[in-house]
């Protein structure tokens, strides 16, 4: 063999092994956003829209206050016709008794992630969550969105454009292959990004923390001529003034306030600094208020996540034992130790997990500034609420450990535990998204969309009722509890035969 032939099959080689390991390589990042998980056909649940009636029901008022009593709901292509005390008189409606039961609104959780996880779509439904805001779009959810639209079982759609930020090259290439961020340096690569945003037929254009401040205020001023909303997180680079000046309309979780305190304030290192810091937080959260509400701006929770950050460093097993861990994508809670800065929820790859080398000392440091961390969240919502900023509910499921569903009512817990009423808890996940969304739904009115949840005991009693679901309106679809647990199961089953992983000792 000569030379030129050496060199010549030398290359055939390296180009084959480069596209072998790029095949390999991508199949690997499908695979840890979920997407090789089995995929539960929705279309095997065969629910024929129907005109129905629920009879003899206690109704939500459009005030969200009180349970009016007795209302009978008709319901005809998937919107609400009539309620009323007399019952509709017909022979081919079904009807449904609703005696002793609750109606409310479909609940919607504003933070939520599907990656590459159809199956969530299902899991949203089967716990009552009729609409959802994705806060980091892809095409596929685009994809699903429409054929949502054309009868998929599945929540209305929101979709925030994929995250923005500002990197240099290499980085930004590499946010880019593993995490899905566009990379964004100046004002003109803004303003294009945003308008292929909104071609694509995103909603909303999402921030993130690392974007620089001139294509922040890009962004924005893009944003509304292509009639775009701005939602997400406090880009580092700006001052909290700043945002309230801009055009961001919703932050996308307390922490964005609190990190914010966190830079006003500066560093603290032991228990008297964390509790100066949380006084600070305390007066900050009352003094923003008007600024809040003043510039329209709302603000998402996700307080539940935040405060199982310390949880997870130290009682991780514990935790996964309390959610519904065989509900979760096993593609994303197996993760892959390889990759870092991961979703993963599994001890060996838990995104919140301690380094393993930490001394006595500064495990005990971490503990207090983690459960301080949790604790300045849960006051900003505390005070944001009282002064009627405009909350709503959410969760960033599939973040370790938000199972998508089931964690919007542990979200609602959390959101009770610093102070919120149950009528305030409910409302942060009906009318006040709705409204926010323009979406006809949030409220059992006549003429409104009837994406409704049916409950066995009234939320306003406890709001731990949320999870009593007896059946779920959707878009004219009947959800029996019968179909909601065949939902569940096959879930269950599709989840089980694609884990790698065994989870016993997280079973509760
Ligand atoms: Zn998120």
């Amino acid at each position: 063999m000569n030379w030129r032939k050496i060199i010549k099959y030398f290359f055939i080689l390296l180009i084959l092994g480069t596209a072998i390991l790029t095949f390999l390589a991508n199949r690997n990042m499908t695979q840890i956003y979920g997407g090789l998980t089995e995929v539960v056909d929705p279309g095997t649940f065969n629910i024929p829209d129907k005109a129905f009636s629920i009879n003899s029901i206690s109704v939500l008022s459009p005030d969200g206050d009180a349970f009016i009593p007795n209302q009978n709901v008709y319901i005809e292509n998937g919107i609400i016709i009539s309620i009323d005390s007399v019952p509709i008189k017909s022979k081919e409606i079904a009807v449904i008794n609703g005696e002793g039961k609750f109606l409310i609104p479909g609940l919607i959780d504003s933070h939520v992630h599907l990656f590459k996880s159809p199956n969530d779509l299902l899991l949203y439904v089967a716990n009552g969550v009729t609409e959802i805001r994705e806060m980091i779009g892809e095409e596929d959810h685009l994809k699903w969105r429409q054929e949502i639209k054309d009868g998929r079982i599945g929540p209305d759609m929101y979709i925030a454009s994929p995250r923005l930020g500002s990197f240099g090259l290499v980085e930004g290439w590499f946010m880019k292959w593993t995490q899905g961020f566009n990379n964004i340096k100046d004002a003109k690569e803004a303003e294009q990004m945003v308008k292929h945003y909104a071609q694509k037929g995103y909603d909303a254009v999402k921030i993130y923390s690392y974007l620089n401040k001139e294509a922040y205020e890009a962004i924005n001023e893009a944003a509304i001529s292509e009639g775009l909303d701005v939602v997400g997180h406090v880009p580092f680079s700006l001052e909290l003034t700043d945002v309230f000046k801009s055009n961001q309309s919703e932050f996308a979780h307390l922490e964005e306030l609190m990190n914010a305190f966190r830079r006003e304030f500066g560093k603290f290192d032991n228990q008297k600094g964390a509790n100066d810091f949380l006084a600070y937080a305390e007066n900050r959260s009352k003094e923003i208020i008007p600024e809040l509400k003043a510039n329209d701006i709302s603000v998402t929770t996700t307080l539940w996540l935040t405060q199982s950050f310390v949880r997870q460093k130290f009682e991780l097993q514990k935790v996964l034992q309390e959610v519904e861990l065989v509900y979760e994508n096993p593609g994303i809670s197996e993760w892959d130790e390889m990759i870092p800065q991961g979703l993963g929820w599994l001890p060996e790859v838990n995104r919140y997990k301690l380094p393993d080398d930490l001394s006595p000392e500064e495990k005990a440091w971490q503990k207090i500034f983690w459960t301080t961390y949790g604790e300045a969240c849960k006051i900003i919502l505390k005070n944001l609420s009282a002064g009627n900023v405009n909350i709503m509910a959410g969760t960033d499921t599939n973040l370790p450990p938000t199972v998508p569903g089931f964690s919007l009512h542990d979200e609602f817990i959390a959101m009770n535990n610093a102070g919120m009423s149950n009528y305030q808890v409910l409302q942060s996940a009906t009318s006040i998204p709705a409204e926010w969304l323009g979406s006809n739904t949030g409220k059992i009115m006549e003429g409104r969309k009837a994406n409704l949840v049916l409950l066995e005991e009234s939320p306003l009693v406890n709001i731990a009722n949320t999870r009593k679901i007896n059946s779920v309106f959707l878009n004219g679809k009947i959800l029996d509890r019968t179909i909601l647990d065949k939902i569940l199961k096959a879930l269950k089953t599709a989840n089980n035969s694609s884990r790698t992983k065994e989870i016993n000792d997280f079973m509760n």
